[in-house]
């Protein structure tokens, strides 16, 4: 799909495999345009699909008992490679530096993942002015306002920048259009801190647009110069919906160069719509504050499934299964393999025994490392300012 060609936004199932290129290199690189995703399967570390499996132990509670008990399992799902790449920044920064090392906000939006890095000497903070001056911090895949780099030089922080290459790529259309005076339409939630962090980029003309009402009300200066962006992490559909309410208002509106919606974010949703159809239950792994765990969520129902988010197998909640014979189960990006296992082994316990992986879009993304941590930075970030 040229992005010349598209009118209502970005559509699915199109994720396009090959070129483009893949971020690959920190900050100001960015793929072609369409999702993007390499040969191969699997997501990244901590992200093997398990194939056709069978769980021992099992017990048949529900009144299912004669009809085939299954897990239909996404893929992909779980660690996307921006998530990845920002976990392993703050274990390296870790290993290299010894603890505390500071991270402003949730490096990823995973509750587990925020209290095991907890537990190895990582401390979350909300604003850089809780860093010590001198300390090293890390910077959070969502991105970060210019204003929070520059306030880290002012505290001569020894800054590691983790914001996912693919946020980068929104930031640098944000400056370019706001340099052409464009006003930016940026498609995403309110309060969220990937938008926080890309408004920042222009505050003055960047104009949220929350969804298909923000789209009837927002106000440009030149409604014939606008275009529009958006949140990397929202749903694909919805997003198509409101780019087509702008686009009625506004019918110069220009396109972003390539999707703002990550590739991550497309093949899970499109992995939830197949196995969604075929489930009477879906079970979504992920924490509440997680933007693409939550749209899971409301694709699956959108598919005609049932749906619940849980961020451990301790949230399931067995009377779910009552008359269940399918379960669907996937991940949100920024969810470790265990946690998924471990929902599986309840499942298994209940008489789901039976896992069948359904891969919807091959995907095999990786991210260079944060350039402060590679291994030709021998010394580590400088202290800024
Ligand atoms: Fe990057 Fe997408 Fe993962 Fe967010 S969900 S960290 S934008 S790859």
């Amino acid at each position: 799909m040229r992005h010349d060609d598209r009118r209502d936004g970005p559509k699915l199932p199109a994720p396009v495999n090959g070129p483009g290129g893949g971020p690959g290199s920190g900050p100001g690189s960015g793929p072609g345009s369409g999702a993007v995703n390499g040969p191969g399967s699997g997501p990244g570390r901590g992200g093997r699909g398990l194939g056709v499996g069978t769980y021992p132990g099992t017990v048949m509670p529900t009144e299912v008992t004669e009809t085939r008990r299954r897990v239909l399992l996404a893929k992909p799902r779980g660690y996307c490679a921006g998530v990845d790449r920002a976990v392993q920044a703050v274990e390296m920064a870790l290993d290299k530096f010894g603890p505390p090392v500071y991270v402003r906000r949730q490096i990823v939006h995973n509750t587990h993942v925020v209290s095991t890095l907890e537990k190895r000497g990582a401390i979350f903070v909300t604003e850089v002015s809780e860093v010590p001056p001198g300390a090293v911090v890390v910077f959070s895949a969502h991105g970060i306002a210019p204003e929070v780099r520059r306030d880290a030089e002012q505290r001569r922080l020894r800054a590691i920048d983790a914001t996912c290459p693919l946020v980068t790529k929104v930031h640098n259309e944000a400056r370019r259009f706001a340099a052409k005076d464009y006003d930016i339409l940026l498609v995403g939630h309110a309060g969220h801190e990937e938008v926080v962090g890309t408004s920042g980029e222009a505050p003055d003309r960047v104009r949220l647009v929350d969804g298909t009402e923000g789209a009837k009300k927002v106000q440009p200066r030149d409604p014939s110069r606008v275009v529009w962006l958006s949140q990397t992490t929202l749903s694909v559909d919805e997003t198509a919906e409101t780019v087509h309410a702008l686009r009625e208002r506004f019918p110069n509106l220009a396109d972003p160069p390539s999707d703002d919606i990550c590739y991550a974010t497309q093949n899970r949703q499109a992995a939830v719509k197949v196995i969604a159809a075929q489930s009477d239950l879906v079970i979504v792994v992920g924490s509440p504050n997680s933007s693409n765990s939550v749209r899971l969520v409301e694709v699956a129902k959108d598919h005609g499934a049932p749906a619940y988010l849980v961020d451990d197998a301790g949230e399931v909640d067995e009377r779910w299964l009552d008359g269940v014979a399918t379960v669907g189960v996937t991940s949100g990006a920024s969810v470790p393999e265990e946690l998924v296992s471990a929902v599986l082994g309840k499942l298994a316990g209940c008489g789901y025994d039976t896992v069948e992986e359904v891969e919807a879009v091959p995907e095999d993304m990786t991210f260079a490392l944060p350039r402060e941590l590679r291994p030709s930075a021998a010394a580590g970030p400088p202290a800024t300012g």
